[in-house]
C-alpha cells in the first residue's frame, strides 16, 4: 500500500484559545501508481491532508502510513509541489533539478545525469542552461516536476499546481504531467478546485465534505486513457462524474 489514512484527524490550538477541528475521522488507501484527486470546499484540511502526508504536521488521532511506514517526521521519500513553482531564481533549470539531490550528498556525476534523464522525460532537454526567468509558467512547472521526481518519491503530493497557468496552457500541461506520472508510475495525490481536472486526471476521486472534513465519497473513475486528459476531456462521462461531484458539494453546502 503507497498510502494509507487510518481514523484520522487533525486539530489546530489557535492563538485565541479555541481548538479548531481541520479533519475528522479520515480513512482511505491509496495503491501504487494509483492517482487520486481529492476535491472538497476551501478550508476543509486538503492540504492539511497533504501536510499529514508529508510529515509536516502529525495526526491529532489516527496515523498516516507511506509505504507501509508510519510518518511521524518530514518524510523524505514524499515529493511536494505547489502552486507556484518555487525555483530558485539564481540556479539554472538543471542546476534546480539537482537541488534536492545535492541536499541528499549524490556526487556530481550521478545528479548531473539524474537531472538530465528527468528534464528529458519532462520534455526539457534543451533548456537544462536557462534560468527560470528565461521559462514560460506551463515550462517552469514542468521544470518542478523534474525535481520532484528526480528524488525518486514513493508519491508525489501536487496542491493544484495547474490552477495558476492560463486555460490553453493548463490543458496541456495536465496531458503532459499525466504522461509522465504514468510513465514513471508514481502514486499521486493531487489536490484541486477544478471538479472536471480531477475527473480527468485521476483513477480515483476522494469529495470531502466542508469543514471538519471527511470523506463523502470515494468515486472510482473507470475511464480509459489516464495518460491522456485530452481524450479523457471529450467523453461525455466525464461531464458526468464532475456533475455528480458538484451535486455531492452544493447538497452538503447546504447541509451546513
Ligand atoms: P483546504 O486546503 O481544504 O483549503 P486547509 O487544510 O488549508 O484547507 O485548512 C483547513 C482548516 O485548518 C482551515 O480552517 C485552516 O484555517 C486551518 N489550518 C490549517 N493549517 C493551520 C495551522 N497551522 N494553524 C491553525 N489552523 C490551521
Amino acid at each position: 500500500m503507497a498510502l494509507e489514512f487510518k481514523g484520522v484527524s487533525k486539530s489546530f490550538n489557535l492563538d485565541t484559545g479555541q481548538e479548531l477541528t481541520a479533519v475528522r475521522d479520515i480513512n482511505f488507501k491509496v495503491e501504487k501508481g494509483e492517482f487520486v484527486s481529492v476535491v472538497g470546499p476551501s478550508g476543509c484540511g486538503k492540504s492539511t491532508i497533504l501536510s499529514m502526508t508529508a510529515g509536516l504536521y502529525q495526526p491529532t488521532t489516527g496515523e498516516v502510513r507511506v509505504s507501509g511506514e508510519l510518518v511521524t517526521k518530514p518524510n523524505p521519500h514524499v515529493g511536494f509541489m505547489l502552486q507556484k513553482d518555487l525555483l530558485l531564481p539564481w540556479r539554472t533549470i538543471i542546476k534546480n533539478v539537482e537541488f534536492g539531490l545535492e541536499s541528499r550528498g549524490v556526487p556530481r556525476a550521478q545528479r548531473r545525469e539524474r537531472a538530465m534523464a528527468e528534464l528529458e522525460r519532462c520534455h526539457l532537454a534543451g533548456f537544462e542552461n536557462h534560468y527560470p526567468y528565461q521559462l514560460s509558467g506551463g515550462m517552469r512547472q514542468r521544470a518542478a516536476l523534474a525535481r520532484t521526481l528526480a528524488i525518486d518519491p514513493d508519491i508525489i503530493l501536487l496542491d493544484e499546481p495547474f490552477s495558476a497557468l492560463d486555460a490553453q496552457t493548463k490543458l496541456l500541461i495536465q496531458n503532459s504531467f499525466a504522461e509522465t506520472i504514468m510513465e514513471a508510475g508514481i502514486t499521486t495525490l493531487l489536490i484541486t478546485h477544478d471538479l472536471s481536472e480531477a475527473v480527468i486526471m485521476s483513477d480515483r476521486v476522494l469529495v470531502l465534505s466542508e469543514r471538519p472534513g471527511t470523506v463523502m465519497c470515494e468515486m472510482p473513475i473507470d475511464l480509459p486513457d489516464r495518460a491522456h486528459p485530452l481524450k479523457r476531456r471529450q467523453l461525455p462521462e466525464v461531464h458526468q462524474h464532475a456533475a455528480e461531484i458538484f451535486t455531492l458539494l452544493r447538497l452538503d453546502q447546504r447541509a451546513a
